[in-house]
């Protein structure tokens, strides 16, 4: 049986340690920390466990590509429909944005009186079948080929999905502009994006911008949280004769005759094949001279700028607050560099984590990585966190404060240095690939590499919403492996 050896057991690495292991491969996890997930990782304070960083789900309806890794791995996640999508609040507005394209239509409509919002939503939901269409065909990108290539750019798909458009021009351009939409119309889509792309209307390319708009439309969540799809993953992999080291650091890979060599403080392994699933920027770092040369890791095109501040509460209330995700849009977070903030309740139905009124929370928003100068050790690094945790407790009582706070508790913040720490990414940099028209996709590290049976997968060979990516990404890569098409 072929041995592979992947490296990291974020999401990425456990969903295709998953996929090969069910398939007849002999897997080998490493992973540095203590826990499974990564930045969808999960910690639990006295009872309660709490979603670290990602906390939706999507890519489960229509035969999307983790209701495929669900159903192929048949797993028993227990997932929740969030069937209202994301409540955006503003200072002046409150709108709920995915529940049904008529309802949104009709939201925004109260909202935004001029703006033609029955036009832009129809127009969304239409053009959404063609992205998705052409996303599914990521693959001919991430193992390319004059052959691949060829294909995709003469597919029937190609020219009958009048698809050049949608890659070569903006989302503002080819939706917005056209619409004559406002500025807060705008800010809207903006702050929907910058967290599905982490770009914003002008300079994410219209395909991409189309799913990233719809994403609240597909949006679940895992009853138990993150924890109970890396636990379900984990005992796959084992189900399947798999192994999963924890607390184990990949300290050097290299490459001797066809095999490759792996080691760690406490073991030195030997391979068939590697899969990286940690980012491009700490591969770098791992692997030998003559190996590194040979991968010529393309690096240089991984942004580093964005990192995350974080911050976590259990929040009681006499009243049941309505929904799950919530976005703010709020310009002064310390520390922050969009105009939001999101917020993800624990679903009101999932028992597993609280029940009655005690929800759970997750507060995250962006912050550039490259700005931030503070040391743990720093007598400034705990005012930080303060100010963080009192500006979050702030704005979670002005929006909630309307269904009966009667408990707010602050549990931890986080910020680049913590996810330095648990993710062990440099600096803290997050979020991947952002989808970008000054830096098109095919410029950056594909997931298969210049050396035979060597793939890298992670946010940083793929773009976008990443748990919907990277399970499309991992059905990829068994496709090519396993030479089977799952997708
Ligand atoms: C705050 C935040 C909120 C997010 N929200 C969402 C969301 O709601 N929905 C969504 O779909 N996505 C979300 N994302 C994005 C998503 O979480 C990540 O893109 C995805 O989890 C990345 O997975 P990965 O496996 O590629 O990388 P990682 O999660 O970084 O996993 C890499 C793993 O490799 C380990 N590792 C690193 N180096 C080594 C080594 N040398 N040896 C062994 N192990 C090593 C790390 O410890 C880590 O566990 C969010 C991200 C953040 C930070």
């Amino acid at each position: 049986m072929k041995k592979i050896a992947i490296i990291g057991a974020g999401y990425s690495g456990l969903s295709i340690a998953a996929l090969l292991a069910k398939y007849g491969y002999y897997v080998t996890v490493f992973e540095k920390h203590g826990e499974l997930g990564g930045c969808a990782g999960y910690f639990s304070r006295g009872k309660d466990t709490f979603d670290a960083g990602a906390t939706t789900l999507s890519g489960l309806r229509d035969g999307g590509p983790f209701r495929k890794i669900l159903d192929v791995l048949d797993l028993d996640v227990d997932v929740l429909e969030v069937e209202d999508g994301i409540r955006i609040i503003s200072d002046e507005h409150e709108l709920i944005i995915g529940n049904s394209i008529d309802s949104t239509i009709e939201q925004f409509n109260k909202v935004f009186p001029h703006f033609n919002s029955e036009s832009f939503w129809k127009q969304m939901k239409e053009d959404q079948d063609r992205a998705l269409n052409l996303v599914s065909n990521l693959s001919y990108i991430q193992f390319p080929s004059v052959e691949n290539i060829s294909k995709l750019l003469t597919t029937e798909l190609f020219s009958k999905l009048r698809a050049l458009p949608l890659i070569t021009k903006s989302f503002y351009d080819v939706y917005l502009k056209p619409l004559n939409a406002s500025k807060e119309v705008e800010k809207v889509i903006d702050e929907i994006l910058m967290i599905s792309t982490q770009s914003t209307s002008k300079d994410v390319p219209a395909l991409f911008g189309i799913l990233g708009v719809m994403y609240p439309f597909d949006l679940w969540c895992a009853t138990g949280g993150m924890k109970s799809l890396m636990y379900e993953l984990k005992n796959l992999i084992k189900r399947y004769d798999g192994t999963i080291y924890l607390s184990e650091k990949v300290e050097k890979i290299n490459l001797e005759k066809d095999i490759f060599h792996i080691e760690t403080a406490k073991r030195k392994m030997s391979f068939d094949y590697v899969i990286s699933c940690v980012p491009n920027f700490s591969l770098e770092n791992i692997v030998d001279g003559g190996l590194k040369r040979q991968l010529n890791l393309n690096v240089k095109k991984t942004l580093k700028k964005w990192s995350a501040i974080t911050s976590y509460f259990v929040m009681d209330t006499e009243e049941e607050i309505p929904g799950t995700y919530y976005q703010f849009l709020i310009s002064d977070a310390p520390f922050g560099k969009s105009r939001s903030i999101f917020v993800s309740l624990s679903h009101i139905d999932d028992e597993v984590r609280t029940k009655g009124n005690r929800r759970l929370v997750t507060i995250s928003y962006h912050t550039d990585a490259t700005e931030w100068k503070l040391n743990e050790r720093d007598e400034d690094y705990k005012k930080a966190k303060e100010c963080i945790k009192l500006f979050c407790e702030r704005s979670l009582r002005n929006v909630f404060e309307k269904y009966k706070i009667t408990q707010i508790r602050n549990t931890a913040v986080g910020t680049p240095l913590t996810f330095q720490r648990y993710t062990n990414r440099e600096k803290g940099f997050l979020g991947g690939i952002p989808y970008s028209l000054s830096d098109p996709l095919f410029l950056h590290q594909r997931t298969k590499t210049s050396v035979s049976n060597f793939y890298c997968l992670s946010d940083t060979t793929i773009p976008g919403q990443s748990i919907y990516s990277l399970s499309l990404s991992s059905l990829n890569l068994l496709g090519y492996i396993k030479k089977v098409s799952l997708i």
